[in-house]
């Protein structure tokens, strides 16, 4: 073997064990999965910057468990189009990734005492692959899913995180898929971003900038803010385990600020080790 190849190899190496970023985006529509937007441009700008994981495990709002972490073991995750009313070519869209039965597995012992179970019946849902197609097109890093626990409070999102953080230095990407503020009910078609949207989502960029994130889980710190935000929490909990997978030697990148149909914050962070 030629020094060059060698040298290849190593670095090969080495870059497989550098502690990978941790990644939330804000998904919002369905649509964006097939529209050119500047969110969909925003999450295939951020997939060109990223290392090239060895694996990606992702927390998305749209698979919800009640008293159990379901993690997905499945070797060929199916393309779940969990939305309804949408185009024909939504419904054509396929992210063929495999699973990582064994990664997954290592999951359900990490998150133990969180009441983590082996799944192979889940897949990935459109908070998975509308996101993930365009960070990794080719759709060639295997790919799980983990659920959220709405039986489980706030602060126990974030321990989720700090459970899985060491996966980091694996060559795993820990990405969560959600929306910081998301109250479909206030939506404004077209409209300028409502008050309390603006407000919520401020305060979370604030509080994620000084990495203060227990009053982020606070149900009496956050106070009716929380609700207007965020009527059922789970877009939410996914950001919360992302900030309890960074540390304080990461550093943080804000993308996609903006607040869609009035009520919908897209912003997306990245904690870059
Ligand atoms: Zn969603």
């Amino acid at each position: 073997m030629s020094i060059v190849s060698q040298l290849d190899r190593l670095k090969d190496r080495l870059s497989s064990s550098d502690r990978m970023p941790v990644v939330f985006l804000g998904h919002g529509s369905p649509m964006n999965a097939i529209e050119d937007t500047d969110y969909s441009r925003g999450w295939s700008a951020l997939g060109r910057s990223l290392p090239r994981p060895q694996a990606i495990l992702v927390v998305s709002a749209h698979w919800m468990t009640h008293g159990s972490t379901l993690v997905d073991v499945s070797a060929l995750p199916k393309t779940i189009h969990d939305f309804y009313g949408f185009p024909d070519e939504l419904y054509a869209q396929q992210y063929p990734a495999k699973g990582d039965p064994a990664l997954a597995r290592e999951v359900v012992s990490l998150l133990a005492s969180h009441h983590a179970e082996e799944d192979d019946t889940w897949g990935l849902d459109h908070g998975a692959w509308t996101v993930l197609k365009f960070l990794y097109p080719e759709a060639d890093v295997p790919v799980f899913q983990l659920s959220i626990d709405m039986a489980a409070d706030l602060p126990q999102h974030i321990e989720i995180g700090r459970a899985l953080a060491g996966l980091r230095d694996k060559g795993v990407l820990i990405l969560g898929s959600g929306n910081v503020v998301h109250n479909l009910r206030a939506m404004r078609w077209g409209g300028r971003p409502q008050d309390f949207a603006l407000e919520f989502d401020k305060l979370f960029a604030d509080r994620l900038q000084a990495r203060d994130l227990a009053p982020l889980a606070s149900r009496a710190d956050l106070g009716t803010l929380l609700q207007m935000a965020h009527p059922s929490l789970d877009h939410y909990l996914p950001a919360l385990t992302i900030a309890g997978a960074s540390d304080a030697r990461d550093s943080l990148s804000f993308m996609n600020n903006s607040i869609d149909l009035g009520s919908v914050s897209m912003r997306s962070f990245v904690f870059h080790a």
